[in-house]
């Protein structure tokens, strides 16, 4: 296991002397401690990544995406040892950390085809003076900032792209899941990444890291993934140095089912977007707006499903929801299960956290939630489902935007042109037509309003990682 921090390709020993304490979420025990940079390892992270950026932006594109095509091999040769880790660090059960590592390592595969296509345009100006040639170099240095909820796939959504476009990466992971980061980085350069290229540097001061980082004057970009709370925080940082961003940030996902919907497909596609890798998902179903001639129906086959999952450590045989993160994600979630009980909800399975060791809360559904409960407005991060049952197509749409996040929305209908239009009247990012899960690196994920700014994976996703540069040519 690999516990000190990576910086120009040495293991070092952070500047802070207090190491990070990293919690099993299954039962509390700390199963390491990791190496804690200050804001000088930040600082030594860029000059480090600023050396190696400017030979890899001078390495041939077909170079880089082989380098790339050897990180997807080599994450996916390690899946085992990568899901173990996930599992011990984050909580998640084996099946969906196994899951991730290849939704991780395929951003890399994604993105070695992706550095050899980054076109560029060539046109003769409107007047026939000049010509107008338009390229798009490598951004440099990007401080990418990453969360918990999934340890590896967040780092590899910005590093393969980031790699692809010929910058450098100064990652800083999360306090509560640095193991699976420093394992990462440390694989990418078993599979070629020239030193200095990926940094990671864990810390507990992230604001002072994060200051130092982007102070820096080779530091031109931050790709952040997090609440968006901690996004404003950083945008307005940013603004001091007008760096460029990308910002993937909190949500509260709509999960809508009319009366004509396949029931048994709606619930399973809500188990999927409720329930996928314990809950803790930016895009996960938080609001559960079911028409009314199905809201009982629905909501019983919710609950029954619901009630049947095993909960218990990620490593146990045939669990399928873990631990929340830590005590006081089960202190949230329980607050906002109680406040919407408080106004009227009924809990028709689950309702309350599951006794230690461990953070443990019981898959709960929530039957006749008002858009006055407290539930509604926040994402709650946790193995809840409140129903909120609905009458009328166009108040449906009403609710479902009436939330400042626009990340992910689901539609469930029997008609899949009303599915299509009530899907484009969504202000979010993503929308599932009759399924429940959506992310793939060949599509662009991301947010509309408080969810985010620009787009990771895709065709697009790359661009997020260069600048835009016009030449005027005679000749
Ligand atoms: P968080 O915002 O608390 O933390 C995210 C990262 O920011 C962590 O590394 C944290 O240490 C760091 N951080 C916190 N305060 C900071 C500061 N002042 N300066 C610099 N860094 C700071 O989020 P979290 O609890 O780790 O993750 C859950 C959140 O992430 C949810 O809101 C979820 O929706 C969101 N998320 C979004 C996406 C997406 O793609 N849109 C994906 C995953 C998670």
């Amino acid at each position: 296991m690999q516990t000190q921090m990576l910086i120009g390709g040495k293991w070092l020993d952070g500047s802070d002397p207090n190491r990070i304490a990293v919690l099993n979420p299954a039962n509390g025990d700390v199963i390491a401690e990791v190496a804690a940079g200050t804001p000088a390892d930040a600082t030594a992270a860029v000059d480090a990544a600023d050396t190696a950026q400017r030979s890899w932006a001078a390495t041939a594109p077909r170079v880089r995406s082989e380098v790339l095509r050897n990180c997807w091999q080599t994450l996916i040769d390690h899946t085992e040892e990568l899901a173990g880790l996930i599992t011990a660090e984050h909580g998640k059960p084996t099946a969906d950390a196994k899951g991730e590592i290849a939704y991780a390592a395929e951003f890399f595969r994604w993105n070695a085809e992706e550095a050899v296509r980054i076109d560029g345009t060539i046109k003769t100006a409107p007047s026939g003076a000049h010509k107008i040639i338009v390229h798009h170099p490598p951004v440099g240095v990007v401080v990418m900032v990453t969360p918990w909820n999934f340890p590896a796939a967040m780092i590899t959504r910005k590093v393969a792209p980031a790699l692809a476009a010929g910058n450098a990466c100064v990652i800083k992971p999360p306090k509560e899941t640095p193991l699976t980061a420093l394992r990462i980085g440390e694989l990418l350069e078993e599979a070629g990444v020239p030193a200095g290229l990926v940094n990671v540097v864990p810390t507990q001061s992230s604001g002072s890291w994060f200051d130092a980082a982007t102070e820096h004057r080779a530091t031109r970009m931050v790709s952040f993934t997090g609440s968006t709370e901690v996004g404003r925080v950083l945008l307005k940082r940013c603004a001091d140095r007008v760096l460029k961003t990308g910002m993937e940030l909190g949500g509260n996902a709509p999960f809508i089912v009319f009366n004509d919907a396949d029931i048994e497909a709606a619930v399973e596609g809500a188990i999927v977007a409720k329930m996928r890798h314990s809950a803790e998902v930016c895009t996960a179903a938080n609001r559960m707006f079911v028409e009314a001639g199905v809201a009982d129906e629905f909501t019983d086959r919710l609950a029954a499903a619901m009630g049947a999952m095993k909960v218990g450590p990620g490593t146990e045989e045939g669990v399928t929801c873990g631990p929340m993160i830590n005590a006081g994600a089960i202190e949230t979630i329980d607050g906002l299960v109680q406040g919407a009980l408080a106004a009227g909800a009924t809990a028709a399975v689950g309702g309350a956290p599951i006794d230690g060791p461990g953070f443990f809360y019981a898959p709960t559904v929530l039957g006749d939630v008002t858009m006055e409960s407290p539930i509604t407005k926040e994402e709650i991060f946790g193995p809840v489902a409140p129903v909120i049952p609905f009458t009328d197509t166009d108040t449906v749409i009403d609710w479902a935007n009436d939330t400042e996040m626009g990340l992910a929305s689901y539609v469930f209908s029997g008609d899949v042109a009303r599915a299509m239009s009530v899907g484009e009247r969504i202000h979010a990012g993503m929308v599932g037509i009759n399924r429940g899960a959506m992310s793939d690196p060949a599509a662009p994920f991301g947010g509309m309003k408080q969810s985010g700014l620009g787009r990771e994976g895709a065709h697009e996703g790359i661009f997020e990682f260069c600048e835009t540069q016009y030449i005027a040519a005679n000749w």
